[in-house]
């Protein structure tokens, strides 16, 4: 494999975390935004107690101008980004009809407004050195809808909409953009549903469980390795046999 410089947005929380371990498994130079200077250092010495060294660079995803600082910050502290994953995200959930402005945009800044705004500064570099790999991460509920989630839904779907579109663009550069949908995982975001609530989701999923973020992380590795060159455009869901469709 290859040593690349990985971006991974929302490296620190719970499936960022295992995706990064991942990549530094296999060898790249790992690198992370972080809102908040002391919770991302408490982390950062957690990894590296590890054995992991992550480049931090401090960065809101859903604001353009912290995105190019940020993004020129990582590449001046350990080079050209070279495999990006569109990780970070939030909910704001309740129905449509109670939904306000500020949950509606929250949610479509940090998940998909976030694609432009992370991916438009490191494009033009993966393009000119031809070589890429960029990892959506979106959700089953981009995928099947989900009640409470509009807001969630349509950003997460929107991801898949840039990944294809993105994909057809920049094949002939070597660079691969592919969308990986996970179902229920057991992060922190999960773990703020009401147990009642996730007792229904787990008696849904055909395995009978909850996915780990090492589930998630095994699929960015592979699409972001060597031998997946053949694969841009493609969505990969990982869910327990939640959702059976795209
Ligand atoms: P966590 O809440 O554990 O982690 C989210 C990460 O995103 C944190 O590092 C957080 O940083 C970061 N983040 C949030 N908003 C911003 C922002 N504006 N700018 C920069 N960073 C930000 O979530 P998960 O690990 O569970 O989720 C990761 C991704 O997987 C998300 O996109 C989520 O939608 C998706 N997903 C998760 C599923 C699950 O079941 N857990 C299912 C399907 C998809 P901070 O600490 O500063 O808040």
């Amino acid at each position: 494999m290859t040593q690349r410089t990985a971006l991974v947005t929302g490296g620190t929380g719970g499936i960022g975390t295992a995706i990064i371990r991942y990549l530094a498994g296999q060898g790249h130079r790992v690198a992370s935004n972080y809102r908040d200077e002391a919770k991302a250092e408490q982390w950062r010495k957690a990894m590296a107690a590890e054995g992991i060294e992550v480049c931090m660079v401090p960065g809101d995803v859903s604001d353009p101008v912290s995105c190019e600082t940020m993004i020129k910050a990582i590449e001046e502290k350990c080079g050209p980004v070279e495999i990006l994953v569109n990780n970070a995200g939030i909910t704001r959930d309740t129905t449509f009809h109670k939904m306000n402005y500020q949950q509606w945009t929250d949610v479509i800044n940090t998940n998909l407004n976030a694609c432009f705004n992370v991916t438009r500064p490191v494009i033009e570099g993966m393009r000119a050195r031809k070589w890429g790999r960029i990892v959506q991460i979106s959700s089953i509920n981009g995928q099947k809808g989900q009640y409470g989630q509009a807001n969630y839904a349509a950003a997460k779907a929107g991801m898949h909409g840039f990944t294809i579109s993105l994909a057809q663009e920049n094949a002939k550069f070597g660079i691969t953009v592919n969308t990986v949908s996970p179902g229920y995982v057991g992060t922190d975001m999960v773990m703020a549903v009401p147990e009642e609530v996730r007792e229904k989701i787990v008696a849904q999923i055909p395995v009978g469980r909850l996915g780990k973020p090492e589930e998630i992380a095994h699929a960015v590795a592979f699409f972001t390795g060597d031998m997946a060159s053949w694969i841009t455009g493609a969505n990969l869901a990982i869910n327990g046999g939640h959702y059976m469709g795209w």
